[in-house]
């Protein structure tokens, strides 16, 4: 089983839980319909990688999210990572109506940062993702449709959360194609502070 760090000790989630279509502006620019409840797919704990793939034969794109790592029921410490989507696959799947695990689950489509243990206002969280440097996203909390706890309590719903399970918070605009070579770095803030931040050069 794979596992992420938590304050510099393994953990292992037994799934990873994703919000899609949860900020307005990337809902935009693929040209999504905003969705009248979260969007919510999981990732098995398989598809955890510490490596970012271009992919061989196939374009994969980067989506920079927060993550939350769920302890005892509550959403206890905070990560950043990258939701790797096969993006022609998902819209081929999509637009014939079937499930996205190929575009989404495969292996390698879940990378994470540390984890840090978190307890303060989790609606202050921010991400920026740099690739070579230069700014690509940037978004948090206040931006988000559907925000933390509203996710936890709908997740809940139908899902058991066990203790280290993940959830991806959704990606704010600007995602685009992995190529080989590029440096990505994954940094999340509270307010002013720097909770997080990984580095990856794509292989
Ligand atoms: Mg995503």
């Amino acid at each position: 089983m794979k596992s992420v760090r938590l304050n510099g000790k393994n953990i292992i989630p037994s799934k990873i839980v994703c919000i899609g279509r949860n900020y307005v502006d990337h809902i935009r620019e693929l040209g999504n319909e905003m969705p009248k409840e979260p969007v919510i797919f999981l990732k098995p704990n398989s598809a955890i990688s510490s490596e970012v793939s271009s992919g061989a034969d196939v374009e994969i794109h980067y989506e920079g999210e927060i993550v939350l790592l769920v302890l005892a029921g509550r959403l206890a410490a905070v990560g950043f990572g990258l939701d790797l989507t096969k993006r022609q696959l998902q819209t081929s799947l999509k637009a014939r109506g079937l499930p996205w695990e190929r575009a989404k689950a495969f292996d390698g489509a879940a990378v994470f940062s540390e984890f840090v243990v978190f307890d303060g206002d989790l609606h202050d969280l921010r991400l920026e993702l740099h690739i070579n440097g230069r700014l690509v996203q940037q978004g948090g909390c206040d931006l988000m449709m559907y925000k933390p706890d509203t996710i936890l309590a709908e997740v809940s719903t139908f899902l058991s959360l066990e203790d280290g399970d993940l959830i991806m918070t959704g990606t704010p605009a600007g995602v685009g194609k992995v190529k080989a070579g590029d440096e990505f770095t994954g940094k999340v803030f509270t307010a002013q502070e720097l909770l997080v931040e990984a580095s990856w050069v794509a292989g």
